[in-house]
């Protein structure tokens, strides 16, 4: 149901790192100008936790805590760490957490062992988890999700083309679009892939501050959230307020599947 209190979530942002600068505030208040208000934030390791906790109050946050591939080799306490929080904060999410073939030299055999062990205890503390993927990753993430069945699976910043797109439809992930969508030119396998998502699966995402469609000397922020959803709502051929209700819908529904009463 559409109503004028309806906003938009952005799916994956990395708000934490707007806290050391002293600029949260001024990227919370372009946020809520562009009535973006609702936040899956992610951390990406052990360092980064305690500073998505320390926003995990405010209820326009949704917190995930993981262990990022890329620094899957970085820590080895974090397992008992992140169960302590998972534990301390029942509404928060398994994030991001995933492979990654192409962007970082973490041994892949780690990276494996990490994600297993992340869906582990996302089945069974009843977590959504986000997912990173890039490279050739896509039959090894699907096997381990398909073999430890987390309540939820969001897929972030997809650009997995249709490669294993039926499947991961059929076990019910979540898709989340993000900056990629506004670059010129436009890529024509994404917009393939966007326009084959079923409504009910589709969020859209900045990955603040990362990603920026400008390169990467510029931080993205949440604001920019509405300029992804107009190439998105385009793209989908559907009415830009019915996308943000959809995607608010779906951020409910992705996140509903953790424990009683939490979300
Ligand atoms: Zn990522």
């Amino acid at each position: 149901m559409i109503t004028p209190d309806t906003g938009w979530t952005d799916a994956h942002c990395q708000l934490q790192e707007f806290i050391a600068d002293g600029s949260l505030p001024e990227i919370r208040a372009r946020a809520a100008a562009f009535n973006v208000t609702a936040f899956l934030v992610n951390g990406t390791s052990p360092d980064d936790w305690l500073q998505v906790a320390s926003l995990a109050d405010d209820p326009a946050v949704h917190p995930h805590f993981g262990l990022h591939p890329w620094f899957a080799d970085r820590s080895d306490d974090w397992e008992p760490r992140l169960r302590d929080l998972l534990h301390r904060f029942p509404r928060a999410g398994i994030g991001e957490i995933g492979l990654d073939r192409q962007l970082t030299d973490t041994p892949y055999p780690r990276q494996l062992d990490t994600l297993r062990r992340q869906l582990i205890l996302a089945q069974s503390l009843r977590r959504p988890c986000t997912l990173h993927a890039v490279g050739n990753v896509w039959d090894d993430l699907l096997a381990a999700v398909r073999e430890h069945t987390p309540p939820a699976v969001l897929l972030h910043a997809w650009g997995g083309g249709t490669n294993n797109l039926k499947a991961w439809i059929d076990l019910g992930a979540y898709f989340s679009f993000g900056g990629a969508l506004r670059r010129t030119p436009p890529s024509r396998k994404l917009e393939d892939t966007l326009r084959q998502i079923p409504p009910d699966r589709l969020l859209l995402e900045t990955d603040a501050p990362w990603q920026d469609p400008r390169g990467k000397k510029h931080r993205s922020e949440p604001a920019q959230l509405p300029a992804v959803a107009e190439h998105a709502a385009r793209i989908k051929n559907i009415p830009l307020e019915t996308l943000r209700a959809l995607t608010e819908q779906n951020r409910t529904a992705c996140l509903r599947t953790g424990p009683p009463g939490g979300l």
